[in-house]
């Protein structure tokens, strides 16, 4: 199937990584529904996709909410045609210390990022076994490794390992890959609120990340999207189950 023909949705794409990957597989030939909470907020990254000279459609859906997830997935193949590339991007935040962590805290995080995953991934299988091909990728985190104040987010980073490597057990046979992609700091809107939470100015915030780091700088929204572009290509056929940290180093 040439890349032309096919569809990807990227989840939480109307900035930060998903803007970013959304843009990359729009450039690379595939067209490319830009999902987030609220449509008008996705069609910024569809304009932008456009006059690049790419194919993309703005769809507003919460990721934790079946319906809404099954709506859109349902509106993409109706209009975009089947989905073979998922990129389960839409991520928050909600940091705090595990003696003053809320259940909601807990509850939105494990929401957004497992049951948003799991529902986009159970829509999308479908047209994927139909195509007998698939690319699912997941963002995890170098959180997952563990990190003080992300007793929530670490938790879900490393459950969407565990997600991954099943879904790579179990749709394997249909010729559908899965993987997660593992960033370290990537300088974003997530990372500027970090930043912000801890009483740092952002740019003081990524210079004393940036010298921890091997390669002596932070990431850049396309240093992940050219690692999911990879994925998503067909090239990356034997490449599944896997965890790709993208952190200017090893952090596995
Ligand atoms: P970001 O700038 O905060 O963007 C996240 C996007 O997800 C936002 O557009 C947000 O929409 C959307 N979103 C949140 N909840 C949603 C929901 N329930 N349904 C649909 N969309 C939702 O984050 P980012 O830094 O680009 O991160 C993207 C992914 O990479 C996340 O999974 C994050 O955990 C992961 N990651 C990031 C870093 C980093 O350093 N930045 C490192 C490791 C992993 P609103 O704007 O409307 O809230």
């Amino acid at each position: 199937m040439p890349d032309q023909s096919r569809v990807a949705i990227v989840t939480g794409a109307a900035r930060g990584i998903g803007a970013a990957t959304a843009a990359r597989l729009a450039a690379d030939g595939l067209t490319v529904a830009v999902v987030d909470l609220d449509e008008n907020t996705a069609r910024a990254t569809v304009d932008d996709i456009v006059a690049a000279g790419g194919q993309a459609l703005a769809i507003g859906a919460d990721v934790s909410d079946r319906a809404q997830v099954q709506a859109a997935v349902d509106r993409i193949a109706t209009e975009l045609g089947p989905p073979t590339v998922l990129v389960n991007n839409a991520g928050v935040l909600r940091d705090n210390l595990l003696f003053k962590m809320t259940d909601a805290d807990w509850d939105t995080v494990m929401s957004v990022h497992l049951r948003g995953a799991f529902l986009f991934t159970q829509a999308a299988q479908k047209h994927m076994v139909d195509q007998r091909w698939g690319r699912i990728i997941n963002l995890s985190s170098t959180s997952a490794l563990g990190n003080r104040g992300q007793v929530n987010y670490a938790a879900a980073k490393a459950g969407l390992q565990g997600f991954t490597k099943t879904l790579a057990i179990e749709l394997g046979q249909f010729g559908i890959t899965a993987n997660a992609v593992a960033p370290g700091f990537i300088a974003t809107d997530m990372t500027a609120a970090t930043a912000a939470r801890i009483g740092m100015d952002f740019e003081e915030f990524q210079k004393h990340v940036a010298a921890e780091i091997p390669v002596r700088r932070i990431g850049r929204p396309e240093d992940i999207a050219h690692t999911i572009s990879f994925l998503a290509s067909d090239g990356a056929s034997f490449v599944s189950g896997q965890v790709i940290y993208v952190a200017g180093g090893p952090r596995d």
